[in-house]
C-alpha cells in the first residue's frame, strides 16, 4: 500500500513540477559559454552563479590572452560581458550556490539540483562548470596581493615581469613548467621548494637544469610577503640551515596545486584521484547520462579561460545531441 502511495506521490510531483532541459552550475567562462550555446539551441538554460559570480577571472586585473581583446581586458569586465551575452539570449540566472545534487543513472532520467535550503530544480540535462580554486600558502597578505604581484598563472601574468626577478613556489610539474616559462622572459627565477628534492618528472628536471637563470632554493618556505601596496619581496626560511633570507622580486607565482570544486559530486560522478570530473576523451560526457562537465572542473592540465569557454560550448552541443536522442 505504502509502495503504491509513494508511486502516486512521485507521479504527482513529476506532473506538477516543470522539468527543465538544461541547468548549468557555475558562472565562469565555461558556464556562460555553455549558456549562450544552450540558449541559442532553445534549451532555455538556468544558470547558478555560485559563491564566485563570474568565476576565477574576477580576481585578476588584466587578461591579455583571451581572443578578441587586442588591448587586454580586466577579468571583471570580461565576465560582465559574458553574463550580458548569456542574458541577451534569455538565460535565467540564479544567484545561489547548489548545495547538493541527486543524479539519475537512467538515460533520459531526471536530475535533481538542490539550492537555498530545500529548493529543488529538476532537469534532464546538467552542465557542471564549477571550476577549481588554487591552493594557498596561508600566509599574511597573500590574498590581498593577488593581482598586485602574486599570481597563480605564469602564462597569464608572466609578461608583466619581463626582465625582472620573480619566484615560483612548488616542486611539482606545474611549478617547474611555470619556472621554465618565466625563465624565458624574466631576469632571475627563484624556484622555492619545501622538500630537499623535486617531485616533478625527470624530463622537466633536466629542462630546469638547462636554464642558468633559475635558482633552486631547497628546504625552503616563504614566511612573509614584503611590500605595502604591491609585492616587493619575500622572506624565506631554510628549515635545514635554520636561516632566513630576503629576496626582492616583483612577481610571486604560487604553484602548489589546485583543488577542483567537486565536493557536491563526490558520490554522484566518477572523479579522478585529484577530484577532477572524469569525462570521455575529446567529449564532455561524464559517468551519468545527461550530465556534462566543462572547464577547469574536468581539466587539470590547461586551466585557461579560452579552453574553459571551448569546453562550455562542447558541453552544450553534447547535451543538445543527448536530448535529441532521448526524445526519439
Ligand atoms: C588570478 C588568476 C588569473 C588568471 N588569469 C588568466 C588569464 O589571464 N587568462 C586565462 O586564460 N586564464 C586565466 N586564469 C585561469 C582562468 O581563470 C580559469 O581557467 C577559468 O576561469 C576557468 O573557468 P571555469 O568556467 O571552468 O571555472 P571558474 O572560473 O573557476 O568558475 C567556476 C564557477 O563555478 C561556481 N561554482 C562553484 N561551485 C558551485 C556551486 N556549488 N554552486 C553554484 N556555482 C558554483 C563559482 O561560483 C564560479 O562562478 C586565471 C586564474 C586566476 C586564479
Amino acid at each position: 500500500m505504502t509502495k503504491i502511495k509513494n508511486i502516486f506521490i512521485k507521479l504527482f510531483y513529476v506532473i506538477k513540477k516543470k522539468i527543465h532541459n538544461c541547468v548549468i552550475i557555475g558562472s565562469g567562462p565555461a558556464g556562460y559559454s555553455a549558456a549562450i550555446y544552450a540558449a541559442r539551441a532553445d534549451m532555455t538554460p538556468i544558470l547558478f552563479t555560485g559563491f564566485q559570480p563570474g568565476g576565477q577571472l574576477t580576481t585578476t586585473t588584466s587578461v591579455d590572452n583571451y581572443l578578441g581583446f587586442p588591448d587586454g581586458v580586466s577579468g571583471n569586465d570580461l565576465m560582465k560581458r559574458c553574463k550580458k551575452q548569456a542574458e541577451r539570449f534569455n538565460t535565467k540566472i540564479i544567484n545561489q550556490s547548489v548545495n547538493h545534487v541527486i543524479l539519475s543513472n537512467k538515460k533520459g532520467g531526471i536530475h535533481r539540483i538542490f539550492f537555498s535550503k530545500e529548493k529543488c530544480i529538476e532537469s534532464r540535462g546538467l552542465i557542471v562548470a564549477t571550476g577549481s580554486r588554487s591552493r594557498f600558502l596561508g600566509i599574511y597578505k597573500e590574498k590581498q596581493f593577488i593581482g598586485l604581484g602574486i599570481s597563480f598563472c605564469a602564462t597569464c601574468d608572466g609578461f608583466f615581469h619581463k626582465e625582472k626577478n620573480v619566484a615560483v613556489i612548488g616542486g611539482g610539474d606545474t611549478a617547474l613548467e611555470e619556472a621554465i616559462f618565466l625563465a624565458k622572459i624574466c631576469k632571475i627565477v627563484y624556484l622555492i621548494v619545501r622538500r630537499n628534492n623535486l617531485k616533478a618528472s625527470k624530463i622537466l628536471q633536466n629542462r630546469i637544469l638547462k636554464n642558468n637563470n633559475i635558482n633552486i632554493l631547497f628546504c625552503s618556505n616563504v614566511t612573509e610577503i614584503i611590500g605595502d601596496n604591491f609585492l616587493e619581496g619575500i622572506k624565506i626560511f631554510n628549515h635545514k640551515t635554520k636561516t632566513n633570507r630576503i629576496v626582492l622580486i616583483s612577481g610571486l607565482f604560487i604553484a602548489i596545486g589546485h583543488v577542483p570544486n567537486t565536493e557536491i559530486f563526490k558520490n554522484e560522478l566518477d572523479l579522478d584521484e585529484k577530484g577532477y570530473i572524469i569525462v570521455q576523451k575529446g567529449k564532455t560526457i561524464t559517468s551519468k547520462p545527461g550530465v556534462f562537465a566543462a572547464g577547469d572542473v574536468q581539466d587539470s592540465d590547461y586551466r585557461q579561460a579560452i579552453t574553459s569557454a571551448g569546453t562550455g560550448c562542447m558541453a552544450a552541443l553534447d547535451l543538445e545531441k543527448y536530448l535529441y536522442v532521448c526524445a526519439e
